[in-house]
């Protein structure tokens, strides 16, 4: 039985509860987790308090911190094996992507442990009676909610500036995939954080998740999910007014013209939509094509993408793993037969792998025909299907792009580079990359326009989610 993680201890749950958690390509169970309550919220979040307030942790200088940080990212990388393994068995993911996604975890603590001792605020220039200085403080105790794609890493995109800045932290991670989020907790005992300051409790959003966002002991919500969940806590957190960031869906659209390289065009366009089973908020699941080259593209895609080795994400040789769960794969299913439907064509896939008896695997989906009013090109699936739409010029590429609710990401390919940058500002999305897609480094900020959210994680943006500026006025007449 894997336990909660509270005030530096792993603890039973107060109610007794346990859960399973699944491997999704097997269905097995790999592990029975204790599950939180509202009563494991209240000791989570007062052991936060305490070391946020009053604690070893409230009186730390930064380069201490630092310390700390840089010591756990040692150990984690330690244990990256491990932590692969682990990531791969619960998620799906193949173990190249699980490698991608913990090597990144690592270098986001380190990143951000460098920044402990260089956050600062600023001396203002004033006249000779007052002195004027900002301080830059934590902001408390940070409720970090995350969901089931990249559990660790999203979580540490939250962690890592939360810990450099000096607050506390109590995580929930997705009931589907909470083993690395205790793997890390283990980790920051033999960092040797003191006590309170890094927090686990598993459990539902309906109850634990709910029970952060009330609380009044927490002063921020650091979110990541579901454009409907964002908009839930948002509605929750008002009472409370607690700051709240929120990293939402998206259905990013990726816009090649006739003029790219469409070699490198093709493979990015299956990266971009087929990278983790689909399973990544910014997917570029529109794949929008000059109408001239169309059917050059759309065979170069067809093509690989039936060539994907779906199967067991733990050998070397699969490139796409299951998708998460039978939930999640029935709701993949019923995207494809809307899609159907709807009348667009299936260039590929659409069924389920024939050799593989168990398993939520689904064969990577190509939709062709599809226009912008269906629902494959409106809504987040969340899973390897891609539509497929055409445009006649720059004016209508960008009218389609816009064409959603969503804003977190977009790519262009072109060979003309005023046409890439025009492009590139009248897109409405968090991030707009420039041939190539998925790529993310930790300095470049990322969150999403529109209802994909607001607020920045990753670079130097993201710590201002995390601290709160004090001004300072002394009178020196
Ligand atoms: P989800 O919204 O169902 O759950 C996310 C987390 O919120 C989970 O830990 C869940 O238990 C919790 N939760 C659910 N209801 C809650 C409530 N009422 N109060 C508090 N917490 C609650 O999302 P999911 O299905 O786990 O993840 C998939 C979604 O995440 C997709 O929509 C995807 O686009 C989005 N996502 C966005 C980003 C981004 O950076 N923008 C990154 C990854 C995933």
């Amino acid at each position: 039985m894997k336990q909660l993680f509270i005030n530096g201890q792993f603890t039973d749950a107060s109610g007794g509860r346990a859960f399973s958690v699944l491997n999704p390509a097997t269905e097995e169970s790999i592990a029975e987790v204790a599950e939180a309550d509202a009563r494991d919220v209240e000791r989570a979040v007062l052991g936060a308090r305490k070391a946020v307030d009053e604690g070893k942790w409230a009186s730390m200088g930064p380069s201490e911190r630092s310390r700390l940080m840089f010591k756990a990212a040692d150990l984690m990388e330690q244990k990256l094996d491990e932590f692969i393994q682990l990531e791969t068995s619960n998620t799906g993911k193949t173990l190249i992507e699980s490698k991608i996604e913990l090597s990144l975890a690592v270098e986001v603590l380190r990143y951000y442990a460098g920044w402990a001792s260089k956050h600062a605020g600023e001396t203002l220039p004033s006249g000779p009676k007052a002195f004027l200085f900002t301080l830059k403080e934590p902001v408390g105790v940070v409720a970090a909610i995350t969901p089931w794609n990249f559990p660790l890493l999203l979580a540490m995109w939250k962690v890592a500036p939360a810990l450099a800045t000096g607050n506390a932290i109590v995580h929930k991670p997705a009931s589907l995939t909470p083993l690395t989020a205790l793997r890390f907790a283990e980790v920051v005992v033999a960092a040797g954080f003191p006590e309170g300051v890094f927090n686990v409790v598993p459990g539902p959003g309906a109850t634990v998740g709910a029970a952060l966002v009330t609380h009044p002991g927490v002063d921020k919500v650091a979110f990541t999910g579901d454009t409907s969940t964002g908009r839930e806590i948002m509605r929750s957190a008002a009472d409370g007014l607690k700051k709240i960031s929120l990293e939402l869906g998206g259905k990013s659209p990726n816009i090649v013209f006739a003029d790219a390289d469409l070699d490198a065009a093709g493979r990015g366009a299956l990266n971009a939509i087929f990278y983790n089973k689909g399973e990544v908020c910014a997917a570029g699941s529109r794949l929008l094509v000059e109408e001239s080259v169309q059917d050059e593209l759309v065979g170069r895609v067809a093509e690989r993408a039936k060539k994907t080795a779906v199967g067991d994400p733990l050998d070397k040789n699969t490139r796409m793993g299951p998708v998460i769960s039978k939930t999640q794969l029935q709701k993949v299913l019923s995207y494809i037969e809307a899609g159907k439907g709807e009348g667009a064509r299936l260039a590929v896939g659409g069924d389920r792998p024939a050799h593989l008896s168990k398993g939520y695997f689904v064969n990577p989906t190509v939709f062709t025909g599809v226009r912008s009013s269906m629902k494959i090109a409106r809504e987040e699936i969340f899973g390897p299907v891609l539509s497929i739409l055409s445009f006649k010029d720059p004016a209508d590429a960008m009218a389609k792009a816009n064409e959603t609710m969503y804003g977190l990401a977009a790519a262009v390919w072109t060979r003309d580079l005023k046409k890439a940058h025009r492009v590139a500002r009248a897109l409405k999305a968090g991030t707009v990359w420039i041939n190539t897609y998925n790529l993310y480094d930790v300095a470049l900020p990322f969150g999403g326009y529109k209802q994909s959210g607001f607020g920045r994680e990753l670079g130097r943006e993201a710590l201002d989610l995390y601290t709160q500026t004090k001004s300072v006025w002394v009178d020196l007449s």
